[in-house]
């Protein structure tokens, strides 16, 4: 019944091959000998199946737990050096049919107000976020075919991409709405999209129905073979997602990694990123409702063993976690994180914080500044690059670039010169002297000597007036 080549949702994600790779990891944790094999796999930096990461999960030996942790900081060092990619959601629209639980959009709130917003309001927004610095979006809105439909959506992102206001520019739109059709897919991928991101939210069938009980959203296949659609529909670079704190994490784990097999075996490409949201308190939403709430250890050791099992895949926190939790989490493998996001429909125009329309409560409240120099104060390069995808490196072809360790001569630089962008146009004068220190120490960290060369006439550029630069 378990097949990963299968285009059918029960067969790839299938529930009995979870139960068993479970069992099995029970029986194995306490075996050493097969716990250390597993790391040492691990190390070959090739990933681990959903059934050997499922083992090292289960797994609660001090110093193995310890091995995995290092392990996981000196892969991500390998692949993703210092830099750290920013990126800021958009919510559109709040409208929605669906019947979630755990989303205060669900139909049946009657208490929060419905919001969707106007050309003019979206401009509003991106004015917003380009005067912050922003130049990567994740676009959100609910599920409603006739507030939210996908031309709605499609408008929302030619808007998006229109506006120039003073140095800024949204250069990546990546989106995070519905599961749809192939055709919707299609035109998804012909507006210029990034990443396609869908989380499954749990990928255990049964509690999915409950969680999802009326709407669109209710039909699990439908749902767990979005991804296979959007990949036909042209779209090469898709974002995973469990929602941790709805179901067992241990079972949520094996199915985002099977999940991630599933991909690389049909399309030979594995999902771009992988996120890693948690339930948090919203309008009529109390976490402590979901009995599977996940600790900040449990949901660290998540993050390192999803770092060694699938390294080619970034991995993306946002700020529902706190700034303690990420910087833990970043050092274990997140590559991508949000900055003084706001999960409001029209949040950013307004002055203060917005409560109402809310999505979730947002447990960083920094600004974009204040995360950029707290970045850089821990060594890391916040990178606002959006090169890959403009250079048409998506899919296989960025795995490509990964795999061969050209990133040092390309993401490198990149992150640099943008990083220069952001510090010229929007940040502070502490913020400036801190990120011109770590672009002149980094700058030696390019090996090829022809890159290092352009890039440091690129920079000298930038302080000049010219924007724009990449590898
Ligand atoms: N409507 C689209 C869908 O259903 O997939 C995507 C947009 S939705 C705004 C984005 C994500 O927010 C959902 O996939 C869900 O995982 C997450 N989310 C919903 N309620 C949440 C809550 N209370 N706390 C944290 N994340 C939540």
């Amino acid at each position: 019944m378990y097949n990963p080549k299968s285009l059918k949702a029960e067969e790839f994600i299938n529930h009995e091959e979870i139960l068993e790779t479970l069992k099995y990891a029970d029986e194995n944790k306490n075996n050493l000998e097969l716990v250390d094999q597993i790391i040492e796999k691990a190390k070959l930096r090739k990933g681990l199946s959903h059934k050997e990461a499922s083992v090292l999960l289960a797994c609660d030996n001090e110093k193995r737990v310890n091995e995995i942790y290092d392990l996981a900081e000196q892969i991500k060092k390998d692949f993703y050096g210092n830099r750290i990619v920013m990126f800021a959601p958009l919510y559109l629209s709040n409208y929605c049919v669906n019947g979630c639980v755990y989303c205060p959009y669900h139909l049946k709130n009657k208490t929060i107000p419905r919001k969707k917003l106007t050309q003019e309001e979206v401009k509003k927004e991106v004015i917003a976020l380009q005067d912050m610095g922003h130049k990567r979006l994740a676009i959100e809105a609910g599920e409603d075919p006739v507030n939210n439909p996908l031309e709605y959506i499609l408008e929302c992102i030619k808007t998006i991409y229109s506006i120039k206001h003073k140095n800024g520019a949204i250069r990546r739109v990546n989106v995070n709405i519905a599961a749809t059709t192939v055709e919707n897919y299609k035109k998804l991928k012909e507006a210029g999209i990034g990443t396609y991101i869908l989380f499954q939210e749990t990928y255990h069938k049964e509690s999915y129905e409950k969680l999802h009980p009326t709407g669109p959203k209710h039909d699990y296949a439908y749902h767990t073979e979005a991804m296979d659609r959007a990949m036909e529909g042209g779209i090469d670079d898709v974002g995973l997602g469990v929602l941790f704190g709805l179901e067992l994490y241990r079972y949520e784990f094996a199915g985002l990694l099977m999940h991630a097999e599933h991909l690389e075996a049909v399309h030979g490409v594995g999902p771009h990123t992988i996120s890693v949201p948690r339930v948090k308190k919203a309008d009529d939403i109390d976490p402590s409702e979901f009995d599977n709430g996940i600790s900040d250890e449990i949901f660290a050791k998540l993050c390192a063993l999803i770092r060694i099992s699938v390294p080619y895949t970034g991995m993306i926190i946002s700020t529902r976690e706190s700034q303690e939790l990420r910087e833990k989490v970043i050092r274990l493998g997140v590559s991508q994180i949000s900055g003084a996001s706001r999960t409001s429909v029209g949040g950013y125009s307004e002055k203060e914080r917005p409560h109402d329309t809310e999505q979730f409560d947002v447990s960083d409240q920094r600004t974009l500044d204040e995360v950029v120099r707290w970045l850089m104060s821990a060594g890391y390069i916040p990178s606002f690059c959006t090169a890959c995808y403009r250079e048409g490196r998506t899919g296989d072809r960025f795995m490509t670039l990964l795999k061969n360790g050209q990133i040092q001569n390309c993401c490198h630089p990149n992150a640099l010169m943008t990083l220069k962008e952001f510090l010229m146009d929007y940040a502070s004068e502490e913020t400036v002297k801190i990120g011109n220190e770590l672009i002149k120490a980094e700058l030696s960290n390019i090996p090829n000597d022809k890159v290092r060369e352009i890039a440091k006439n690129n920079l000298k550029a930038i302080e000049e007036g010219s924007r724009d630069f990449r590898f």
